[in-house]
């Protein structure tokens, strides 16, 4: 098992951010096509695909490019595509990648700061997932871009047929695989307690979104949450690589309209954020 540890970043007085990522080649792969990046203020998971070397080289090209894109400074969709960009050529020009099919997926979210505030945007390309677990449920924030999920969408099958479906790894967008794709881009607003699971398909394919919620409830670390499920999806199968990154969000900031207006001193000067909300402990299975 790799080992992690849970990071903390403060972003403000009310804000405060605690992660950890981990990669696992899995039980049944030769190599590690997935690649990820933790690193404030982007999350974000890369599963390569293509022959020899080729999706190791796509993934850690697109982490690459984006990780220069964070020390740069500013993160916009502008910047993302551009960043993406140089990940595209990167590929392109490796001699390893000559394989048609090489690319990566890519998901994740990044904490922007816009005029009201701070809110979360998740991007993603390809099949990797963010999950959001708030108030006690597991919402799938990204939506696929498979050969399956256009199945779904279009009714022809249903959801638990997909896992076992002849084209259930086909996915329908990639970085590097053809032209520059962008993202598909979902704005999120910033609540206390939210926790995010930034994962590749190794960890979908082994456990569900009930087994997911599970280990979060069991396991408010970050780092003891990713290594429950990792574990859990070795024990399960590991049929493929295995790679997630779970991210917590402390807020004690204005949630509502009208906090911001003086009077509420005594909260901005508390030197620790006061509630550690313990999901997980209301929910009972
Ligand atoms: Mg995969």
């Amino acid at each position: 098992m790799p080992e992690t540890t849970t990071q903390t970043f403060r972003v403000s007085d009310e804000l405060e951010l605690t992660w950890a990522g981990v990669t696992d080649r899995g039980r049944r792969r030769e190599n590690n096509q997935d690649s990820f990046l933790a690193k404030y203020p982007l999350y974000i998971v890369a599963d390569g695909m293509g022959g020899h070397a080729g999706g190791e080289i796509a993934s850690q090209a697109t982490v690459d490019r984006l990780s220069d894109m964070v020390d740069a400074g500013d993160i916009d969709d502008d910047r993302i595509l551009a960043a993406l960009q140089l990940a595209v050529d990167d590929i392109h020009q490796h001699p390893d990648t000559t394989d048609e099919g090489t690319g990566t997926t890519l998901t994740g979210v990044y904490l922007d700061r816009h005029e009201d505030g701070w809110r979360w945007v998740s991007l993603n390309i390809g099949d990797s997932r963010v999950y959001l677990e708030r108030d006690g449920r597991l919402i799938q924030v990204t939506t696929d871009h498979s050969v399956v999920q256009e199945l779904i969408s279009s009714g022809k099958i249903s959801p638990e047929e997909a896992d076992a479906h002849p084209y259930s790894n086909v996915i329908t967008r990639a970085v590097g695989a053809n032209e520059l794709v962008s993202p598909d881009y979902v704005a999120i607003d910033v609540v206390d307690g939210d926790r995010f699971i930034i994962c590749s398909d190794g960890l979908t394919k082994e456990l569900t979104d009930y087994g997911i919620l599970h280990f979060l409830r069991e396991n408010s670390e970050p780092a003891d949450a990713v290594s429950a499920m990792v574990e859990a999806a070795l024990e399960n199968g590991g049929r493929d690589n295995v790679t997630l990154i779970v991210l917590n969000v402390r807020y004690t900031g204005a949630a509502d309209d009208d906090v911001d207006d003086g009077g509420t001193q005594e909260e901005a000067d508390s030197a620790e954020p006061e509630h550690s909300s313990s999901t997980g402990d209301s929910a009972a299975e």
